[in-house]
């Protein structure tokens, strides 16, 4: 009696965490509590996104929009569905990693049935104009999926306005803990679910949830966009200071990505005439912490995705390094990276 009694409390307890979890997320993107669906990760959430769309519309239309540089999670997705007999356009970008809107807007058939573009790149943290292709998306009755992966937590994100119809994050990526994403798709859109089992999250995703994990994106979610101006001008400055150091003190070096348009923590840049795996070997005996190419290839011997997309020549994306800044740098971090980064790349060229 008394155990069934503390179950019956815990049961009502974990409920309502995960009720207020859904609430801050619905928050944060300006949607509907009832909106958000809880998943494993953020590539389960591009799965479920685009898998779960195209399932349920393959008899209807069976064409789908996304870009070159995507995420191994929606391009191996979509991938996946190509040999599914789905019809698949990948856009190309311009040298900052830009789609054009001409190009998506042309790309637009008869049997499309969904976009999916992320808002900013992971690699060279390049932002699409994801307000455009919404509008765009609405105009021809497609629907627009988003991979905010990147962007939640360093981007204002409002769905309403944005007329995004699905959206992809994890919690990981906004210093929450480690596998746990959502995905929001609004209501009325019909998705096939890709797991099998229990009713949980309304019947689209079988499981037991992970409710500490939820709890955790909740709260990630709410305190990244409670201090969010302070942030992200902060991230802007250090990203901004460590880019103009690098082109005044160190030779032959090329920016990828976009100036202005990207993440506020994101930095690239192509070191000619060094590898970037030698680069992070020496960067990490002096405690500093960086990627090369992509985070998400490491042992890749193939140079990225992105870089190639963008039209970056194979010798300087061998040598490019990816710095993403966070809450607890400093100015005196990037001077202490910028000075060994200066030492080890002309040791490195020698
Ligand atoms: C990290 C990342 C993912 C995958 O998220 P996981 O939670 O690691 O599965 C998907 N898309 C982008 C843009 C990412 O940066």
């Amino acid at each position: 009696m008394v155990m069934l009694l503390l179950c019956t409390v815990n049961g009502r307890e974990t409920k309502r965490a995960v009720h207020l979890a859904r609430e801050k997320v619905a928050k944060a993107i300006n949607c509907k509590a009832k909106e958000i669906y809880f998943t494993s990760c953020g590539s389960e959430s591009d799965n479920l996104a685009i898998k779960g769309i195209c399932y349920k519309n393959r008899e209807k239309k069976n064409h789908i929009i996304t870009t070159k540089i995507e995420h191994p999670a929606v391009l191996h997705t979509c991938k996946s569905l190509e040999r599914q007999g789905v019809e698949v356009t990948y856009l190309n970008v311009d040298k900052k990693g830009q789609i054009s809107l001409y190009e998506l807007e042309n790309a637009i058939k008869e049997n499309t049935i969904l976009i999916s573009i992320m808002t900013a790149n992971n690699e060279i943290g390049t932002i699409q104009p994801i307000k455009e292709i919404g509008k765009i998306a609405k105009a021809h009755n497609v629907l627009f999926h988003t991979d905010s992966v990147q962007a939640i937590g360093n981007l204002k994100i409002n769905v309403e306005e944005m007329n995004i119809d699905l959206l992809s994050m994890s919690a990981h990526k906004f210093y929450g803990p480690k596998g746990v994403g959502a995905l929001y798709v609004r209501e009325g859109i019909e998705f096939e679910k890709l797991q099998d089992g229990g009713h949980q999250e309304r019947d689209k995703r079988a499981g037991t949830e992970n409710v500490a994990g939820i709890v955790g994106l909740g709260e990630a979610i709410e305190i990244s966009y409670k201090n969010y101006e302070e942030y992200n001008e902060k991230l802007k400055n250090l990203r901004d200071y460590y880019i103009e150091q690098v082109e005044k003190r160190i030779p032959n070096v090329s920016l990828n990505g976009d100036r202005i348009n990207r993440l506020p923590g994101n930095a690239n840049i192509s070191f000619e005439g060094v590898i970037s795996e030698e680069l992070l070997y020496k960067l990490d005996e002096k405690g500093i912490c960086a990627s090369g190419g992509s985070a998400c290839s490491t042992g890749n011997p193939h140079p990225s995705h992105v870089l190639m997309a963008i039209g970056t020549n194979s010798k300087m994306a061998k040598g490019a390094l990816r710095v993403t800044f966070g809450m607890e740098n400093t100015k005196e971090d990037v001077d202490y990276l910028v000075e060994n980064l200066s030492q080890i790349v002309s040791e490195l060229r020698r």
